[in-house]
């Protein structure tokens, strides 16, 4: 027998968890926190051990903070953010109202490192790809790159837009439109190094022709953030000229801004992403269940993004996991009954609703829309008028009382 006869072939890793959830973004780093905090034994897989500064969602405010606040993380995110809580919209240079509650504006980086640094023991964090998934009512086998397998009783998948896994279980996307809407994402600061006069802006776009639904700028750790978000053909050259000289082609774009911003340049990356609006199709499979982006995309102009991910890990992860886990098998009847939740099918509906909503009050020319345009923004600025003469009204009807 020589000495290499007897080497054996080492034995695979097999990790046992009872949920190994696929995909560490957003939606599964909170979701394994929420579930490993509850004494759930909790695997998250994800490609990297930090999350890469890709473009996503960079602020979060109104009822979103309730959710965080729900869920456990407001303290998390108040400490990882910039927070603000004044937002200046504009339009045509003038003001149409000011916004007022609290909001936090963060890389989406530190947002998901945020969420995975609530998990009670980091080591539940693997660093690896899921390559394979084998489903049934009992136990899931997954297969991982390195060769470890992971066993669990419930897998949930959380891989974003990303649908190759989701492929192999039989499980397609439906495009619901294609190249929906154009984001893109840069920071900025003021030439002079003065700081801008705002805690932060928005500025609606002026013609329907330019597709600009509205730039949002708000504060970061590194400076003054601004997500523009458009609905117009990605092959357009005024996507290479917002690329190429953003500050020329955004104020061509958006004139009004002239003055708000006065002399100010683009301070990083000029990051931008084309999305499609798409959901899944064949998802109801016994053992596998699938939330966040990897269930339905967004737009990013609607903002629904993470309401509807937060929603996904609130019903599955209080509420109907748990009661799964508490009785034996993991068949179809159980997974059903998350993609049947009220709660989550009203925010799924809500944010196509308003991904069509924002196409169309930015780019329809008919003149239903543009009445309809004009009264939206004619109805916000009438109601800011009001609210701030209302302090005056008071004085008035206080001095009359007196009188
Ligand atoms: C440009 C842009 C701007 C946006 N702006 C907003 C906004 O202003 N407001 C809002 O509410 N929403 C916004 N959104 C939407 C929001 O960012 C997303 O809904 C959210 O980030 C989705 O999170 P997720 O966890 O589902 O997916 P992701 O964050 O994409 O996470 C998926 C994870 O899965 C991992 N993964 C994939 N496959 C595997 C595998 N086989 N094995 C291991 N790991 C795997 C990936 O590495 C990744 O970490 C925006 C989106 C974009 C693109």
């Amino acid at each position: 027998m020589t000495a290499d006869s007897t080497v054996t072939e080492p034995i695979a890793t097999t990790i046992v968890a009872d949920i190994a959830i696929v995909g560490g973004g957003l939606a599964g780093s909170l979701a394994a926190s929420v579930l490993a905090r509850a004494g759930h034994r909790v695997a998250l897989v994800d490609k990297r051990a930090v999350h890469p500064e890709e473009f996503r969602v960079e602020k979060i405010g109104g009822r979103q903070l309730e959710m965080f606040r729900k869920l456990g993380f407001i303290d998390g995110l108040a400490s990882a953010a910039c927070r603000y809580d004044r937002v200046l919209n504009v339009r045509e240079g003038r003001v149409v109202d000011v916004s007022v509650g609290q909001a936090y504006g963060l890389p989406y980086a530190d947002l998901v490192a945020m969420a995975r640094r609530q998990l009670p023991d980091p080591s539940s964090l693997i660093v690896d790809e899921v390559t394979a998934i084998d489903c049934s009512d009992d136990i899931q086998h997954l297969a991982l790159a390195s060769g470890r397998r992971l066993e669990a009783r419930l897998v949930v998948l959380a891989t974003g837009m990303a649908g190759a896994l989701g492929y192999k279980l039989g499980i397609k996307r439906h495009v619901l439109a294609e190249r929906h809407s154009v984001s893109f994402g840069f920071t900025i600061a003021r030439r002079d190094g003065a700081p801008f006069d705002f805690e932060a802006l928005t500025c609606y776009g002026e013609r329907t022709a330019d597709g600009v639904d509205y730039l949002s700028l708000f504060p970061v750790r590194a400076g003054m953030r601004a997500n523009l978000f458009m609905f117009r053909d990605p092959t357009d050259p005024v996507m290479r000229e917002l690329r190429r000289d953003t500050e020329a082609t955004l104020l061509r774009l958006l004139p009004g801004l002239r003055p708000f911003l006065g002399d100010f340049r683009v301070t990083d990356r000029v990051q931008n992403w084309v999305m499609d609006l798409s959901v899944v199709e064949g998802h109801l499979r016994p053992g596998v269940v699938l939330i966040g982006d990897a269930f339905q995309t967004n737009c990013p102009a609607a903002g629904t993004g993470v309401a509807r991910l937060l929603v996904d890990v609130e019903r599955l992860c209080a509420e109907h996991a748990p009661r799964w886990l508490a009785t034996a098998g993991m068949g179809t009847e159980k997974i059903s009954q998350f993609y049947s939740d009220p709660d989550k099918i009203a925010a799924d509906q809500q944010s196509l609703k308003m991904a069509r909503f924002r196409q169309a009050l930015t780019s329809r020319n008919d003149i239903g829309w543009d009445v309809r345009r004009r009264l939206h923004f004619l109805r916000r600025s009438l109601t800011h008028r009001v609210d701030q003469m209302r302090p005056g009204w008071l004085a008035q009807v206080r001095s009359a009382l007196r009188a």
